[in-house]
């Protein structure tokens, strides 16, 4: 039996009752924020669909051969490496494999995620494959901009919305997934209150720090804006700049209200604060923009060098 994650509850129970009822949709939107455990759910929905036992038993033949990658009847598509989107072919190959007779007799399951990374060439493809679903067939939409789909796709299909749970119940699970010292309630913050997020920042953390580092040296030209846009390359640019972006937010909403009770990377304050008041607003607002755009650039274009980027963007903080 799986375990599901405490905010999946309600979402799980009407999911399982549907299938269990006879009532699943042929197609399934997985909607809400990245972080929230939108493809953990629709992998446990279908190990769970496709177990012999109906319970991701992990122990039946089915749940072996999903633990391995290699059930016949279970397919994930998501963005090929070095790509950005999700292409025409590998929505032909989906739509192919989803019209197969099942090997195993049961469902044939085929997740697609994020489905807002198909183009509009495997968007209209896809829709064909929507109007005329194949039975015995569960597609698995996910999407963190559902909004960004075309609203033919949307209507489609059935919509589980992964809304924002609570905070008590995300604080406790988080504090229980780490060790004592670390801050879940700052992690959550820092990741617009997504669980998933705030874990994998959790891991992340001694980076951020390191990043925020090599800002103070730009900032104090202690070092070289090209030899720092080469340290950051060689990380994850479109991680560095939602990092950058999330500070110089603070730093605005401190310069126009004086106030640090906005400020969400609480951890870094003072710096922050000392920060923005070194630079007017005029110019965060400039650098702002610069980092948006580069964000922009990095996780669509497909054929972008961040390097150039991230020393367009180390120039301005050096020069702030
Ligand atoms: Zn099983």
């Amino acid at each position: 039996m799986k375990t599901i994650l405490p905010w999946h509850q309600a979402l799980w129970q009407q999911a399982l009752a549907s299938w269990q009822q006879d009532h699943l949709a042929h197609a399934l939107l997985l909607c809400g924020s990245q972080g929230m455990g939108k493809a953990e759910f629709a992998r446990n929905f279908a190990e769970t669909i496709l177990c012999e036992t109906g319970q991701a038993c992990g122990k039946c033949k089915a749940c072996h051969l999903l633990n391995a990658g290699t059930h016949p009847d279970f397919l994930q598509v998501k963005i090929a490496e070095k790509s950005k989107i999700i292409t025409v072919d590998q929505i032909r190959e989906f739509i192919q494999y989803c019209t197969l007779t099942s090997n195993y007799g049961g469902y044939q399951i085929a997740i697609l995620n994020p489905a807002e990374a198909m183009n509009a060439n495997a968007s209209n493809s896809l829709l064909k494959l929507l109007e005329e679903p194949p039975a015995k067939t569960l597609i698995m939409l996910i999407s963190h901009q559902p909004m960004a789909l075309s609203a033919t796709i949307r209507s489609r299909c059935q919509r589980l919305d992964f809304s924002r749970p609570e905070k008590k119940l995300t604080l406790a699970w988080l504090q229980n997934q780490l060790p004592a010292k670390q801050d879940a309630q700052l992690l959550l913050n820092l990741s617009a209150q997504a669980p998933l997020a705030a874990l994998a920042l959790a891991e992340d953390i001694k980076k951020r720090g390191e990043l925020f580092d090599s800002l103070n040296q730009l900032v104090t030209n202690k070092e070289e804006p090209i030899k720092i846009a080469q340290q950051w390359n060689k990380g994850n640019p479109k991680q560095i700049l939602e990092w950058m972006n999330s500070w110089i937010m603070d730093m605005i909403r401190y310069s126009l209200s004086a106030n640090s009770s906005f400020i969400i990377n609480k951890d870094i304050i003072n710096p922050l604060q000392n920060i923005s008041k070194q630079f007017d607003l005029q110019a965060l607002f400039k650098l702002l923009d610069l980092q948006t755009e580069a964000y922009r650039l990095i996780t669509t274009q497909t054929n972008i060098k961040p390097q150039g980027l991230l020393e367009s963007v180390a120039i301005v903080w050096h020069n702030l």
